[in-house]
């Protein structure tokens, strides 16, 4: 927001805005730039959820390097080449039951300016929009259209999924996977019972977290994308090797999404839940100076929903399991896609004995 009121002068001086508005580079296009901020992130992230002054620090640069890019190049490269967040948001939004979309693709043929593309703060031609990956649901090309010809549309979950003529890049996969790989990663480190692994994590820069920080990348990075790749393989050799195995795995790995985001809201719903009580308090007294806006300063914490929440986490699992294999069915056939099942089983049931 900040890096966007100085690239466009604000509401006080709209069109005034600074900066030198380059374009970004192509060659930095994609996720590996997300997904170098996200393994960074994650070598640090103990510290980086639980340290207030670390939590404020990172934010605080996160918002500098964004106004600092504002500033050179044009719109939101941040937000759509860098924002570690911004990429996990995108991965997953494919997902959403909720899409921007061009009502009348024969209106836009019609149309010979094309402001929609002008006025995109994602830089993206908003009327050929057929995934949600690079969307940021800003809003701009709907109120720019001078046709009224986007439209915020309701939509059944997952429907990125099945378009066809959507593009499907390999560095997306593989970023698609280092996230399905970080949710039992994380899920062991905050959650799991092994202190001595939650002491790697903390301890930054010792010995212990430099094996703690080797295994995070190397099964992030590696291993889990690498197992992922022989499921692929023996489900391609089974269907007499038709296609390429690259364009196999790039598209069954963005059929594995589902289960990448419901194991993340399985991990949050463990805390989501038992954390929930210390709102109240903050939110009367947001400055920890005494105050009690709402009169809820005093309210003890409790957790909620103790019993209901294992349940929850068994369902959502189970709900994202089942939707990967109708996902993977889309994409191959049964005999072949038995082998990414499998891994989709095994990683399912190795949520599930983390959690529960
Ligand atoms: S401005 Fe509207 S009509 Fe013109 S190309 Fe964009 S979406 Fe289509
Ligand atoms: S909602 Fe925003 S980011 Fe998405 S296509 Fe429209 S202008 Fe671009």
């Amino acid at each position: 927001m900040v890096g966007e009121w100085v690239q466009q002068g604000g509401i006080l001086r709209p069109g005034k805005g600074i900066g030198l508005q380059l374009r970004w580079p192509r060659k930095l296009c994609g996720s590996r730039l997300q997904l170098a901020g996200f393994a960074f992130m994650g070598l640090f992230s103990a510290v980086l959820l639980t340290v207030p002054s670390a939590t404020g620090w990172i934010l605080l640069i996160l918002i500098v390097v964004a106004v600092v890019l504002g500033l050179v190049y044009e719109r939101r490269v941040f937000c759509r080449h860098l924002c570690p967040i911004g990429g996990f948001i995108g991965w997953y939004a494919q997902l959403a039951p909720l899409e921007v979309r061009v009502r009348d693709r024969a209106v836009c043929r019609t149309c010979s300016d094309k402001p929609c593309y002008e006025g995109c703060t994602w830089g993206l031609f908003p009327s050929a929009l057929t995934q949600n990956l690079d969307c940021g649901l800003c809003m701009a090309c709907l109120r720019i259209c001078p046709y009224d010809n986007m439209a915020l549309r309701v939509r059944p979950f997952g429907a990125d999924l099945a378009v066809q003529a959507a593009p499907r890049q390999l560095d997306r996969a593989w970023f698609g996977l280092f996230l399905l790989a970080c949710s039992p990663i994380y899920t062991a480190v905050m959650l799991g019972p092994w202190g001595w692994l939650t002491e790697a994590a903390y301890a930054v820069g010792s010995p212990a977290w430099l094996r703690y920080a080797a295994a995070f990348l190397g099964t992030s990075l590696g291993i889990v994308p690498g197992l992922f790749w022989l499921a692929v393989w023996v489900g391609w050799c089974f269907d007499g090797r038709s296609g390429t195995l690259k364009r196999r795995f790039t598209r069954l790995s963005y059929a594995l999404s589902p289960l990448g985001l419901t194991a993340w809201i399985a991990f949050t719903l463990t805390f989501a839940f038992s954390k929930l009580a210390y709102v109240w308090p903050v939110m009367s007294d947001p400055l920890g100076v005494g105050w009690d806006l709402l009169g809820t300063a005093d309210w003890a914490w409790q957790p909620y929903l103790v019993d209901a929440t294992p349940v929850l986490q068994v369902l959502v699992l189970l709900g994202g399991m089942l939707w990967t294999v109708l996902e993977t069915r889309r994409v191959v056939s049964l005999r072949a896609s038995l082998p990414v099942i499998i891994y989709g089983t095994a990683f399912t049931a190795i949520m599930l004995w983390l959690l529960l």
